[in-house]
């Protein structure tokens, strides 16, 4: 016999009671879903690195400009160049 109105969390492994007996339900809460899909990185899209140009995966809902610390960091330090006025007056 299977058990259709019980299963066990993908994440935590927790057994926990189906509401609908049919419906999949494979995680015991909303926030074990969130984790999973976070995990599995179902969310993450590619992104172009603003500082290096490789491409990275990031979260769609998290989106960083850099792929890693060192591009942020050498971004923000920027070479100097001395305006120059166009025309003038
Ligand atoms: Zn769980
Ligand atoms: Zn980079």
């Amino acid at each position: 016999m299977v058990a259709l109105r019980s299963g066990n969390c993908e994440r935590c492994g927790k057994a926990f009671e189906k509401k609908w007996p049919y419906h999949p339900q494979r995680f015991c809460s909303g926030s074990c879903k969130t984790l999973h899909r976070r995990d599995t990185g179902v969310d993450d899209i590619e992104v172009r690195c603003a500082q290096c140009g490789e491409t990275f995966d990031c979260n769609r809902y998290r989106l960083k400009k850099f792929c890693c610390e060192e591009c942020y960091k050498r971004s923000r330090i920027r070479p100097r160049v001395t305006l120059r006025r166009i025309g003038g007056g």
